[in-house]
């Protein structure tokens, strides 16, 4: 079934310009855009998003009204409403027009119709296995190489934004689109050195109103170590019978570097209140890289930097909670 969803070359010759992968992803775009005309509209309706900035001490977040978000924001991901529906990353259900490309052997880079961004990919794996990160995460390593020149990669926990918990899937944005891949600076000054070898720097940040780790290294093997040691970490301290909450963003430039945000809840209160109090907004890997969305305008329109302040309190793993994690690692 798969076969059938995969583009080829000579189906992308009218698009493409260059040889690397990126190149054929932005050809893939261009031709989705062409040949599907939800595509098309969701695509060009990206005009009409609004952006504002909030400036903190030292960096910025950004808030972005985008309509066309509501369903995923919304999304019920309880096992039920799961198993009532069906996949909609797998292949056999995938709309007639849409195509991919292969990623690394066994994932399939779709175009998200539901787009944050100018250019924005869904990459689920072929088969329908759950979402899961422990076993996957040189996968993710390996496509955002595959992807890097272009492309950042992220992941939603199945308990942390992920609308599809039931199918094993990355995403992937235009690289620096989020804030956070261009705060390095600060990012440098307010990190802390909890380990490093010849080949692998871990790091904690605070101080960002979300908490979180970057790991840094050129070699694939001692970065998936450490990535399992610090995940086996996070979950014994916070008592994780399943996948601990988190959320991942990785780009790729000569080395890798993994920005992993340990959460302590996945929607904040505000989401679930009524009438003027409510604001619909469902924090995600894209979120906590810095750029807020918000799918109804008025919540757009009233939120203010205390919201901010205090939806990133109620959901990025606490203080204390890191200083045990960091404690439980380095022992
Ligand atoms: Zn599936």
């Amino acid at each position: 079934m798969v076969s059938t969803k995969i583009i080829s070359d000579s189906d992308l010759r009218n698009y493409i310009s260059g040889n690397s992968k990126s190149n054929k992803v932005e050809a893939l775009l261009k031709l989705q855009i062409d040949s599907w005309v939800l595509v098309k509209i969701n695509y060009n309706d990206l005009n009409l998003i609004k952006k504002k900035e909030f400036l903190f001490d030292g960096f910025e977040i950004l808030v972005q009204f985008n309509p066309g978000r509501i369903v995923s924001s919304s999304a019920k991901v309880d096992a039920k409403s799961i198993g009532e529906r069906p996949c909609f990353l797998c292949p056999k259900n995938l709309p007639f027009e849409q195509k991919g490309l292969v990623c690394k052997d066994d994932y399939l880079l779709l175009v998200n119709p539901f787009p944050i961004f100018e250019e924005h990919f869904t990459i689920p794996h072929f088969n329908h296995n759950p979402q899961e990160i422990y076993s996957n995460f040189g996968d993710m390593l390996a496509i955002a190489k595959e992807l890097g020149e272009k492309y950042t990669l992220f992941y939603n926990g199945p308990q942390c934004g992920a609308s599809a918990p039931d199918h094993m899937h990355f995403q992937a944005s235009p690289k620096n689109a989020m804030p956070i891949e261009n705060q390095t600076e600060y990012l440098n000054k307010s990190s802390e050195n909890i380990f490093q070898n010849d080949v692998v720097t871990v790091s904690a940040i605070t101080h960002y109103l979300r908490n979180l780790f970057l790991l840094e290294s050129k070699n694939i093997e001692q970065l998936t170590t450490e990535f399992q040691k610090l995940y086996s970490s996070i979950k014994e301290t916070t008592n994780s019978d399943l996948e601990p909450l988190m959320n991942i963003i990785v780009t790729f430039d000569e080395s890798w570097r993994v920005y992993i945000f340990p959460r302590k809840a996945h929607r904040p209160k505000e989401f679930f209140l009524e009438g003027a109090d409510k604001i619909l907004l469902s924090p995600a890997a894209v979120d906590f890289g810095g750029l807020l969305i918000t799918p109804r305008e008025e919540d757009f329109d009233k939120i203010t930097k205390e919201d901010i302040i205090s939806i990133f309190q109620q959901t990025t793993c606490d203080d204390a909670t890191i200083e045990r994690i960091i404690k439980h690692y380095c022992k």
